[in-house]
């Protein structure tokens, strides 16, 4: 199948091209023709799958051609997101004569409102923001055609669904409505039954296919003993390697030890700065940084394909959130590892993710109790690294947490 016979006019498929996309992803192919027939859509999964072409292409071929104003709304959960969403949508776009903006917390409103004066189509924003260019009057709901909302159930977990229930209730009641999610909690359905009841649901890159290119591997080790098993394991890395902790305290303290260790390390989390977080995630697409420690919200702005390793430090409190996290490396068809360090008292989620992997048939995934130790110190290279290590613990030994 081509982008041509899904029904996208020539300057949308210019920008297609313009994008490098040779063929449409199954997400595409699947939502396209649909959200271009006037369809409403709950996309049900993870990122990855080539969602925001998925929406943004018929968003845009529909706003194509049309009298300039805001149009298109697009709710993001994080300012990272809402900056990726926005450059994609603007490669997509430069052929149509759209303008993309983008509005979230942390810099200036008023840099936003000049933005929108120039040219003002499709917003891509953060909630709260959108509320207060809304109250201000910056921005006008009145033509409004799309609405997107992208993660809801992140949404729902930062505590947005206040606002957004805000949003929708001063929307025009003529519009078509997306909304995309990777689990439907209870919330969500709500909101689904209030806003969109009669949209048809597609399961975007599900669950075993994501799976299907991604090796899991799973390391007992007692939690005193995770940061040097970490050290040592990305000592043998050559690529990018995206690292996940459960505290955004933790996030800072575990990059910072990594610098001093001479990685070429960094840390993404909420308490950084708009500004620090934008420069962080350039840092790491560029390659500057390869390891970057992020808690999980930090992380879904990440839009880098080349992500060769996810390592869970800490491992993750629900099995969504494990598919969600180790969904950022084999994305795009490209094959990927997943990694996580195990403390005894993270066995019991462990367990509930290898019942799942295991009934997905997913490559080396040893039994728990079994085959389990610290990653091998590299041969003749483990002190070897550029920066200080720590001393005075026993280097190599095997966990005996299980
Ligand atoms: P997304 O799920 O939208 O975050 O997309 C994941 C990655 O796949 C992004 O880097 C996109 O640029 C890329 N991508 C999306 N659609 C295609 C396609 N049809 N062909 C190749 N790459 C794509």
């Amino acid at each position: 199948m081509s982008f041509a016979s899904l029904g996208l006019k020539e300057p949308i498929l210019r920008g297609v091209r313009a994008a490098g996309y040779e063929t449409p992803t199954e997400i595409q192919s699947n939502a396209i023709p649909k959200i271009l027939g006037g369809a409403e859509l709950i996309g049900l999964g993870q990122t990855g799958s080539g969602k925001t072409a998925a929406f943004g292409l018929p968003m845009l071929n529909k706003l194509c051609g049309g009298p300039p104003g805001l149009r298109g709304v697009i709710i993001v959960p994080t300012r990272e997101l809402c900056v990726q969403v926005a450059e994609n949508l603007r490669v997509y776009a430069q052929f149509a004569g759209l303008h993309v903006c983008t509005a979230f917390g942390g810099v200036d409103m008023s840099i936003q409102e000049s933005a929108f004066k120039r040219g003002l189509d499709i917003v891509v924003a953060c909630p709260g923001r959108l509320i207060d260019h809304l109250e201000r009057r910056n921005i006008s709901f009145e033509h409004v055609q799309m609405v997107v909302l992208d993660e809801a159930a992140r949404m729902l977990v930062m505590g947005f669904m206040p606002q957004i229930r805000r949003v929708f209730l001063r929307l025009p009641q003529e519009r078509q409505n997306l909304l995309f999610s990777a689990t439907m909690p209870k919330e969500v359905e709500g909101l689904v039954n209030d806003f969109l009841p009669n949209a048809e649901r597609v399961q975007i890159g599900s669950r075993s296919q994501s799976a299907s290119t991604i090796a899991h591997r799973f390391v007992a080790v007692n939690a005193h003993d995770k940061q040097e098993a970490l050290e040592r394991l990305l000592q043998r890395e050559s690529g990018r390697v995206l690292v996940f902790v459960n505290k955004k305290i933790g996030c800072e303290k575990l990059g910072n030890a990594l610098k001093r260790a001479g990685l070429p390390a960094d840390s993404i989390h909420g308490d950084k700065s708009a500004e620090a977080r934008y420069a962080c995630l350039q840092a790491f697409s560029r390659g500057k940084t390869r390891f970057l420690i992020a808690t999980a919200v930090a992380a879904r702005g990440i839009d880098v394909d080349d992500i060769e390793l996810v390592v869970n430090f800490d491992f993750p409190l629900a099995l969504e959130d494990y598919i969600h996290r180790s969904g950022r490396t084999g994305r795009a068809g490209k094959s990927g590892r997943a990694l996580s360090l195990v403390a005894p008292m993270e066995k019991r989620l462990f367990a509930v993710v290898q019942g799942h992997l295991q009934g997905r048939e997913v490559a080396s995934v040893p039994s728990a109790g079994r085959g389990y130790g610290m990653p091998k110190r590299r041969e003749g290279g483990g002190g070897g690294g550029r920066g200080k290590r720590r001393d005075g613990r026993s280097r190599g030994r095997t966990a005996s947490a299980h």
